[in-house]
């Protein structure tokens, strides 16, 4: 029976991280794998992580069976940070946890198919996750182009995407921090397209994997709150396995938001039947240890501390190549204006292999870069081989 599979390709980045692996010159750049990386190139543990869990250690008294919902004090826990004051929206607002953002945008996804959605429209580029979830779901995606070639957001495309669209139809956002391009929409961009799903009552998914690696907590999920404060009904996918370090953890939330209660609990029961027949209940331990800060005042500072060394880190990064200006082809102004983790440069797959043979700098064939993988230290040399690579 096996023998009938096709063989499928394996992850273009796992190839790139034992290319990586292998490399033995000192030099050499990762700008491939999509973890944070601190100037001395580690991925550490939160401090408050590890506060929070050395209190599970001493105080969890069971593991017993949670439920498909997981572990509720952890997601309302979430809710101010994400949707502000009235975090539940006079209760048309509520969450589940799921195995990270990748659980949660499955979950959208299924949901919002079992509920009649016929298409979604996505911007392209985007996280390869999504189109491989559509299409293992077999859910039909309708690609725009997410991205200006001058690094900024076409947003005439998101407009005529949503502006033409039936109400069964869906549209997926990325919240802040657009992986893999950077590129944000401002608050005046997401005003009006909050105003366009309103017209056409096409239904919003809003992806966020990178709250806080942007700009701030709250300046992140401004045109999410604003798209909230309107629409009738939305889908909202979380993952904390950036913003608190738990990666391999898997930590996240999806929240529905509905007209009103009762459609709530109706959309809900349909979310728990799902969860329940794909992972059945979600891994407790990431969850646990991040309602332990929340709770807790001055973990949260902790938190919000490291996560604020997070993101200055980047935007320095940031500033750095947009100060370098243009390097051969590549003009590297766009980067101080783009947000999180990642952006993407104008560079072939050529360009990528020859900056990996003749230089040691690795990434995506795509030409997306992990901003984290550069350090003070190591900019100059990334520069000067773009300029010559592309020059
Ligand atoms: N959405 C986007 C846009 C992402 O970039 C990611 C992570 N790379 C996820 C969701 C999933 O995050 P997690 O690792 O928590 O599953």
């Amino acid at each position: 029976m096996l023998n009938r599979l096709e063989a499928q390709s394996p992850d273009a980045l796992l190839a790139l991280i034992k290319m990586h692996a292998a490399d033995d010159r000192p030099d050499k750049i990762d700008l491939g794998v999509g973890v944070y990386r601190t100037g001395q190139g580690d991925t550490p543990v939160f401090a408050a992580i590890k506060a929070a869990e050395q209190i599970l250690v001493d105080e969890q008294d069971s593991k017993s069976y949670l439920g498909p919902e997981g572990d509720i004090g952890f997601v309302n826990a979430l809710m101010p940070y994400i949707f502000g004051e009235n975090a539940t929206m006079g209760g048309r607002l509520a969450g589940m946890q799921t195995p990270g953002g990748t659980g949660a945008v499955r979950l959208a996804v299924a949901l919002a198919q079992k509920a009649g959605m016929t298409k979604l429209h996505m911007g392209t580029p985007s996280w390869p996750n999504h189109a491989q979830i559509l299409g293992d779901i077999d859910l039909e995606m309708v690609p725009f182009e997410h991205a200006n070639p001058d690094g900024t957001a076409n947003v005439e495309a998101v407009l005529s995407a949503i502006r033409g669209a039936a109400p069964d139809e869906g549209v997926l956002l990325h919240g802040c921090c657009h992986n893999p391009t950077g590129i944000d929409y401002s608050s005046a961009e997401w005003d009006v397209i909050g105003d366009a799903i309103v017209e056409t009552g096409i239904f919003p998914i809003i992806d966020t994997a990178y709250h806080g690696l942007g700009h701030g907590l709250d300046e992140d999920v401004a045109g999410l709150r604003s798209v909230l404060a309107k629409v009738p009904e939305a889908f909202i996918c979380y993952s904390c396995d950036k913003n608190f370090g738990m990666y391999r953890d898997r930590v996240g939330a999806f929240y529905i938001l509905a007209d009103g209660q009762e459609t709530l609990d109706k959309a809900f029961s349909n979310a728990n039947a799902l969860a329940r027949a794909s992972w059945s209940m979600p891994p407790d331990h990431g969850a646990a240890a991040v309602r332990l800060i929340l709770r807790d005042s001055e973990l949260t500072l902790k938190w919000q501390d490291e996560l604020e060394q997070m993101r200055n880190r980047m935007r320095q990064v940031r500033d750095t190549l947009a100060e370098a200006g243009v390097a051969g082809s590549v003009d590297l102004a766009p980067l101080g204006t783009q947000n999180g983790l990642f952006s993407v440069l104008p560079v072939s797959k050529e360009q990528v292999a020859q900056l990996r043979e003749d230089h040691g700098i690795y990434m995506a064939g795509s030409g997306r870069i992990n901003i984290a993988g550069l350090t003070m230290g190591n900019i100059e040399k990334f520069v000067n081989a773009i300029a010559e690579v592309t020059g």
